[in-house]
C-alpha cells in the first residue's frame, strides 16, 4: 500500500516539485514563480494576441492567392490531360 501524505506537483514555471497542501503559491512553488507565470502570460499574451491579428491578416489575403494560382495551375493541368 502507498502512502500519500502530501501530494507533489510540478511548478509550471520552474518545474520544481512542490507540495500541493498548504502551499499559498500553489499551482507554483512560491510567490516568485506565481509572479514570473502571471506577468509572462499577460504579457505573452499581449504580444501574441497583437501579432496573431496581422498575421492572421497577411496569412488570409495570402491564401486566397494562393488559392487562385491553384485553381490556375489546376486548370493547366486539365488541359494537358485532355491532350
Ligand atoms: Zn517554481
Amino acid at each position: 500500500m502507498e502512502k500519500i501524505k502530501t501530494k507533489k506537483i510540478s511548478c509550471p514555471v520552474c518545474k520544481k516539485k512542490t507540495a500541493w497542501e498548504g502551499n499559498p503559491w500553489r499551482p507554483f512553488c512560491s510567490e516568485r514563480c506565481k509572479t514570473i507565470d502571471l506577468a509572462s502570460w499577460a504579457s505573452g499574451e499581449y504580444r501574441i494576441a497583437g501579432e496573431k491579428v496581422k498575421e492572421e491578416d497577411e496569412e488570409s489575403s495570402e491564401a486566397a492567392t494562393n488559392a487562385g494560382d491553384e485553381t490556375e495551375e489546376n486548370s493547366g493541368e486539365m488541359g494537358k490531360n485532355g491532350y
